[in-house]
C-alpha cells in the first residue's frame, strides 16, 4: 500500500493549520506524541507514513469521570477528532447530512470529516452538551458549509420526528443519515441492572435509529446512504455492559435486514463498529473510572482509537465511492474482535 492510501485523511496539514484553530481546540495529540513523519512523503511535505502504535495517547491515563452524557473538551488527553488534521477532497460535495451525536466523539469527527468533503451537516445532541456543539458548529462553518444544531432528546418518538423533518427542511433535503448516538453505562451484574436502565439503553440506542430512520425514508432517494454505529461489543460483548452490547448486536442485525428491504430503491445502509475509541461515552459512565486509566490497553495496538481515525470510514460509506457495499459492518478495532 502507498504512503497516500494509508494516511490521505488523516495527515497533518502542514503549514495550513490555522493558528486560531490550535489556539481554539488545543494542540492536536499527534503533536504530543513527538511521531514524527517517515518515508517519502515527509521529505515532500506529501501524505506521511506514520507509526499508528506511536501515533496516539497510550495508556495509562489519568483517572477521571464526568457527570453523563459528558464533554469531550473536559477529557484529558483531549481527543482527537479532526479538527487540526481532516484534509477533505470534495467527495461529499454538495450532500446533506444528518448527524446524532454530532457533538463529540465518533459523531463530531464524522460531522467535521462531511463538512471539509463539502457537505452541509445537521447534527443532535443533548441540550447539556452544548458547549461541544458550539465548537463543531464553529468547525463546520469555517468550512464554508451550513451547519444546522439541533439539540433534544432522541428517547421521544416526536422528537425524532421532528429531528427529521426540521433538518430536511433547513439542508433543503438529506441524503446521508447517521444514527450514532447511543447510551452506555457500565454495570457489573445482571442483578444490578435496571429494567429503567434497559429501557433507557434500548431507547436511545435501538428505538431512535428506527424511528429516525423511519422518517428519514421519504427524503432518500437512490445514491442515499444510512450509516449506524455498531460496536465491536456486537462480536465480542463486554460482561459489564449487558444491555449497551445486545443494542449494537441489533443495531449489526437492522442494518443488514434493512439493506436489504431498501437495495431497490438505491439506498445503502451500512454499519462501523468501532473497539475502545476515546471518548466522553467511556468517563460519564460507560467505564468503571479505574479501569478508564488502562482503556485500550488491552487490544493489539496497546492504545485506545481516536475518533478521527473513525471519520475517513464514514467518509467512505457516505461517499459514491463504495457504491456497491451495503448490509456491512466495518470494523476499526485496534486488532482484536470485530466483524
Ligand atoms: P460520545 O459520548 O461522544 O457520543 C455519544 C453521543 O450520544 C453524545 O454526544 C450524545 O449527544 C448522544 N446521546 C446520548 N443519549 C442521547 C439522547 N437521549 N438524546 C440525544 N443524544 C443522545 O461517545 P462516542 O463514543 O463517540 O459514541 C458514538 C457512538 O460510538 C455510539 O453509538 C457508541 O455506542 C459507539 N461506540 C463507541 C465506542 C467507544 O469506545 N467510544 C466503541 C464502540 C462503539
Ligand atoms: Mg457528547
Amino acid at each position: 500500500m502507498n504512503p497516500e492510501d494509508i494516511d490521505s485523511s488523516r495527515r497533518l496539514v502542514v503549514g495550513g493549520i490555522a493558528t486560531g484553530m490550535v489556539a481554539a481546540f488545543g494542540t492536536p495529540v499527534l503533536a504530543q506524541q513527538g511521531n514524527a513523519p517517515t518515508g517519502a512523503g515527509a521529505a515532500s511535505g506529501a501524505p506521511a507514513m506514520r507509526n499508528p502504535v506511536t501515533e496516539y495517547p497510550r495508556p495509562p491515563f489519568p483517572r477521571q469521570e464526568q457527570e453523563w452524557p459528558g464533554l469531550a473538551s473536559r477529557m484529558t488527553p483531549r481527543p482527537d477528532h479532526g479538527e487540526t488534521s481532516y484534509k477533505g477532497s470534495g467527495r461529499l460535495a454538495g450532500r446533506k447530512a444528518l448527524v446524532t451525536g454530532g457533538d463529540s466523539g465518533i459523531g463530531r469527527a464524522a460531522a467535521i470529516a462531511f463538512a471539509r468533503e463539502g457537505a452541509d451537516v445537521a447534527f443532535n445532541y443533548l441540550p447539556a452538551e452544548e458547549p461541544d456543539a458550539r465548537e463543531v458548529v464553529e468547525l463546520i462553518r469555517a468550512e464554508g458549509r451550513k451547519a444546522i444544531p439541533l439539540p433534544g432528546d432522541i428517547r421521544d418518538e416526536a422528537f425524532c420526528n421532528k429531528l427529521v423533518a426540521d433538518a430536511a427542511r433547513e439542508l433543503g433535503g438529506l441524503d446521508i443519515l447517521v444514527n450514532n448516538a447511543a447510551r452506555q453505562h457500565s454495570v457489573p451484574s445482571i442483578l444490578e441492572l435496571t429494567t429503567e436502565q434497559l429501557d433507557e439503553t434500548f431507547k436511545t440506542n435501538v428505538y431512535a435509529m428506527f424511528w429516525i430512520t423511519k422518517a428519514a425514508m421519504r427524503h432518500l432517494g437512490p445514491g442515499s446512504t444510512i450509516i449506524n454505529t455498531s460496536s465491536v461489543t456486537a462480536y465480542e460483548p463486554s460482561a459489564n455492559l449487558l444491555d449497551y452490547s445486545a443494542t449494537k448486536a441489533a443495531i449489526m442485525s437492522f442494518t443488514k435486514s434493512l439493506a436489504k428491504q431498501v437495495a431497490q430503491k438505491g439506498i445503502r445502509v451500512n454499519a462501523v463498529a468501532p473497539g475502545p475509541v476515546w471518548t466522553p461515552l467511556q468517563p460519564s459512565g460507560g467505564q468503571p473510572p479505574d479501569q478508564l486509566t488502562s482503556f485500550g490497553g488491552d487490544t493489539p495496538m496497546g492504545r485506545p482509537g481516536q475518533p478521527a481515525e473513525l471519520a475517513p470510514i464514514y467518509v467512505l460509506l457516505a461517499s459514491q465511492d463504495s457504491s456497491y457495499a451495503t448490509g456491512q459492518v466495518y470494523g476499526a478495532v485496534g486488532g482484536r474482535g470485530g466483524p
